[in-house]
């Protein structure tokens, strides 16, 4: 049912102020935080870097269709074992990738890496998905049921985790105090906010892959999960709540910079080829790497010179189990999720069902398909001719999006930018770039707390559903397939992008309507 009085509910100033502080202690007090941007505090008032700044979070939980949410939980091991068997499968990336190469320097790297470490074999056959499928809310009309359309699906790096679970805790703890003291307050009981348990969930996910490398290998050092990260990293607290979680259940995990990799790691010359972990507090202690957790190497940025594509191949050539590998990385491309939602009639399904287990039920490609929106490609196919029409024309154009094969967010041309930026690059450079359907959810008010100011209005919401995955990509078995929380990243209705990191958007938690 909808709320029926306004919600949020209207706010006196003194109501704000008295919001906000709840707010901003409790966030801090529980982590849920990042490190202050480098404009906004000058060196000579954090020489140490030792302050932390609540995260950019909205006021209230925003109202959101149960069944989309439902919708959302319900499809994501479906979704996990459909990027597992796309990263297994060499023939159909090798076709995505080969359509790239020559305009995409990055991804041919990439395949690169790839191509070396198969030439020499690769030393570990489990492969560690942490996915995040990413969605918002399409409603054709007002008497429409509302459904999901999916944004993107990420495999590499997907953020937030260790900071969404604690954003739910927020909005309930919000629900058991300060809403219900509102003069137009909401009782506890009218507020249905589910569980999220997005940090314990991804953390259970490199748990279970730890296991299994241990279980396996005889170690000679001792085994650890390593996190391979960007430095500086605003958004520390995220992967540190999931490497807190790590250590509580007695798994050593580390941080390393991924421009560190060749000068902290080292792999054994021995038929197994173990990734050494050599500690910098402690050069003689070295740890055997179980599991190493990517949550930097997804962009071009990384990798500013050759000692940082050696030192992807460095892991990728590796025993550790990789999260996630190349090919998994490769996987979540977005031309991939583009060539799996072109509308082509017939063929459509033939697509999906290469990757989908035959003894799967046809409702389960139609649960999937119902989520895709039309995406096209910009090369010279009958289809990628269609949408250069379409991403040329001054009206047409302004109901979709350009992307690249980039992530991270801000990446994207919208709308009436299409045209020109397209104009500005060689045609031939078209096809590494895919034009998809804008999704238009319904409005929702909400207000947004950001770097101490309140900004309010209309805002769109952002669903992301975590997946944790483990697989033998040689056998083809998958070996755990698990749910693992969610994310709800909400912006101002009038930002195209909705990164939290990247400063447009919040973290949010759901109140199911
Ligand atoms: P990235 O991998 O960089 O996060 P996304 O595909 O998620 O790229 O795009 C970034 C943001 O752009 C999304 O979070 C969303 O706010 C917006 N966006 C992307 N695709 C669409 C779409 N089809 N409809 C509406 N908004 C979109
Ligand atoms: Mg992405
Ligand atoms: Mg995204």
């Amino acid at each position: 049912m909808a709320p029926s009085r306004a919600y949020p509910p209207d706010l006196t100033e003194v109501e704000t102020g008295s919001l906000l502080s709840t707010i901003k202690d409790w966030s801090v007090a529980h982590g849920l935080t990042v490190r202050p941007p480098v404009s906004l505090v000058a060196a000579e008032a954090d020489p140490h870097g030792v302050l932390a700044t609540t995260v950019p979070v909205t006021l209230f939980p925003s109202p959101f269709p149960r069944s989309c949410f439902e919708q959302g939980k319900s499809i994501s091991k479906a979704y996990n074992s459909l990027y597992a068997a796309i990263a297994q499968d060499e023939e159909f990336l090798k076709g995505i990738v080969q359509e790239l190469l020559e305009v995409d320097d990055f991804i041919a790297e990439l395949w690169q890496v790839h191509l070396k470490v198969k030439e020499e074999g690769y030393a570990q056959k489990l492969s560690l998905g942490i996915f995040r499928s990413d969605y918002m809310v399409h409603q054709s009309s007002p008497e429409n049921v509302p459904t999901i359309k999916q944004v993107e699906f990420n495999t590499i790096a997907a953020s937030f985790g260790g900071l969404s679970s604690q954003t739910s805790n927020l909005h309930k703890y919000l629900a058991q105090s300060d809403y219900k003291y509102l003069e137009n307050g909401i009782q506890q009981s009218e507020m249905d906010l589910p569980q999220n348990t997005s940090t314990q969930s991804l953390a259970a996910g490199l748990r279970f892959a730890y296991g299994a490398y241990t279980e396996a290998e005889k170690t000679t050092y001792d085994p650890c999960v390593l996190f391979l990260v960007q430095s500086p990293e605003r958004n520390i607290f995220d992967q540190r709540h999931l490497e807190y979680e790590l250590r509580e259940k007695n798994i050593p995990a580390f941080r390393l910079p991924f421009s560190e990799v060749l000068a902290r790691t080292s792999v054994a010359d021995t038929p197994k080829r173990q990734l050494l972990y050599h500690l910098p507090s402690n050069s003689s202690k070295i740890f055997e790497v179980a599991v190493v957790y990517f949550r930097a190497g997804y962009g071009p940025e990384d990798y500013s010179n050759e000692s940082a594509w050696k030192g992807r191949l460095q892991i990728e050539r590796s025993n550790a189990i990789k999260c996630p590998s190349v090919l998994t990385q490769l996987a979540g491309a977005k031309k991939v999720q583009q060539v799996l939602a072109t509308p082509t009639s017939a063929s459509e399904s033939a697509i999906l069902q290469r990757f989908i287990n035959p003894s799967a039920v046809a409702s389960e490609v139609k649960s999937l398909e119902d989520t895709f929106t039309n995406i096209y490609p910009l090369d010279d196919s009958p289809a990628g001719l269609e949408a250069r029409k379409i991403a040329l024309d001054e009206e047409k154009c302004k109901g979709y999006v350009l992307k690249p094969q980039r992530e991270g967010g801000g990446n994207n041309t919208y709308r009436s930018a299409i045209p020109p930026f397209l104009k500005s690059l060689p045609e031939s450079h078209w096809k590494s770039y895919i034009l998809m359907e804008i999704i238009s959810p319904p409005p929702v008010q909400n207000m947004i707390l950001r770097n101490g100011n309140v900004e309010k209005g209309g805002v769109i919401c952002e669903l992301g559903i975590y997946g944790t995955c483990l697989w033998n990509q040689d056998t083809k078995e998958i070996i755990s397939n698990e749910e693992a929380g969610y994310l709800l990243r909400t912006k101002g209705d009038q930002s195209e992008e909705g990164g939290v990191a990247a400063g447009f958007g919040s973290m949010d938690s759901v109140r199911l309507v």
